[in-house]
């Protein structure tokens, strides 16, 4: 079956399974080998896909739109990609975008002499850049300041053969946004989040449509050993079975839970972009958001997001994140009940 014959909720429960053959299993089997007996294509576990990387890179292309290269974590997905610019590159990064991948940019600039120019998720400048720079990344919604960059538009704007338009999809996944058929030409993710879902394993992947950039990714992924571990991928393929269900109930709490907050004396702002499962608010100072993050008795203190778990974290506790407010919390939404969550949220941030 193709992705494109079914609705992307029936496709991610599936997409990535066995042949319904009499006898097979309905699940790909978890395979703990690193080689293989001689005489086939699959010789060893780092080179070739294995059956649990390519049933989870399935389920994932077909979502996108395109090939899914599955990758040990996000951040090694976006040192693949990041990897290609050559010396001398124009890169154009969102300013609010994961830490990690600012850090990969800032070593290429005094490794490769790359040019490093920051913009706003929501600046017009993007367009222009599209035809002047050699990558553009951009992450949208961002992290954590939750800007939305007009995608259409960027993906659309012209530009020559050799400029790339690489979108983060993590924070919104293909269920809510989908880059490829825009017009951009990679998207990464930190399947970390929301696809595993669970908040137990690392996982990334790059997904293109183009043919001579998949077959590049998967030659970095088996030269640099960046490779996906095999449980990680059933794990993560397990997850994502129940990503629809999991982002339509935290996205209607996290819809909710922006809405309650902005009425509340002790926030000063409320930044929601009206989908996805992220809000991020700002309490008064520093202190009041630690205080608050020590409080709560069901929402986690824990960096990351995309668990069936709520977690939260100030976010400019990390260095290099000097343009966050101080009093800024990433709140990540999860599945339990939003009531209770409202609860603790409430009492923690009342008492601060
Ligand atoms: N992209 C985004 C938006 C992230 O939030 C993260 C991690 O937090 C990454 C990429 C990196 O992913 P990983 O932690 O799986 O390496």
């Amino acid at each position: 079956m193709e992705s494109d014959e079914v609705k992307p909720e029936t496709w991610v429960v599936v997409a990535g399974r066995p042949e319904p053959v009499p006898g097979a299993p309905l699940n790909t089997p978890l395979i703990a080998a690193s080689t293989y007996v001689l005489g086939s294509e699959r010789i060893y576990s780092r080179n070739e896909a294995t059956e649990g990387w390519e049933a989870f890179e399935a389920m994932l292309g077909g979502l996108e739109g395109g090939g899914a290269v599955a990758f040990s974590s996000g951040m090694a997905a976006c040192a693949a990609v990041l990897g290609q610019l050559p010396t001398g590159a124009h890169l154009v990064l969102v300013d609010d975008c994961y830490k990690g991948v600012a850090e990969i940019a800032n070593a290429g600039v005094r490794t490769h002499q790359w040019r490093l120019e920051r913009l706003s998720a929501t600046d017009p400048l993007w367009l222009t850049r599209a035809s002047e720079a050699d990558l553009l990344w951009i992450e949208s919604p961002s992290n954590p300041l939750l800007e939305v960059a007009d995608l259409a538009a960027i993906c659309a704007a012209p530009r020559p053969d050799g400029t790339r338009v690489v979108v983060d999809n993590t924070f919104a996944t293909p269920l809510l946004q989908r880059p490829l058929r825009l017009g951009a030409d990679i998207v990464v993710h930190s399947a970390t989040k929301l696809i595993g879902g669970h908040s137990d394993l690392l996982l990334g992947a790059a997904v293109t449509a183009d043919p001579g950039e998949l077959a590049l990714l998967r030659e970095i992924r088996s030269r640099n050993g960046a490779t996906p571990g095999m449980l990680e991928c059933f794990l993560a393929l397990r997850g994502a079975r129940t990503l629809a269900l999991r982002l339509r109930h935290a996205e209607s709490s996290a819809q909710q839970l922006a809405a309650r907050l902005s009425g509340h004396a002790a926030v000063v702002r409320v930044r929601y972009p009206g989908f996805g499962t992220i809000v991020s608010f700002e309490l008064k100072d520093a202190g009041a958001a630690d205080r608050a993050c020590r409080a709560t008795r069901i929402i986690r203190h824990t960096t990351s997001l995309g668990g069936t778990e709520t977690s939260m974290e100030r976010r400019s506790v990390h260095p290099g994140q000097e343009h966050i407010p101080p009093g800024l919390i990433r709140l990540s939404v999860g599945c339990e009940d939003l009531d209770d969550v409202w609860g603790d949220l409430d009492a923690a941030i009342t008492a601060t």
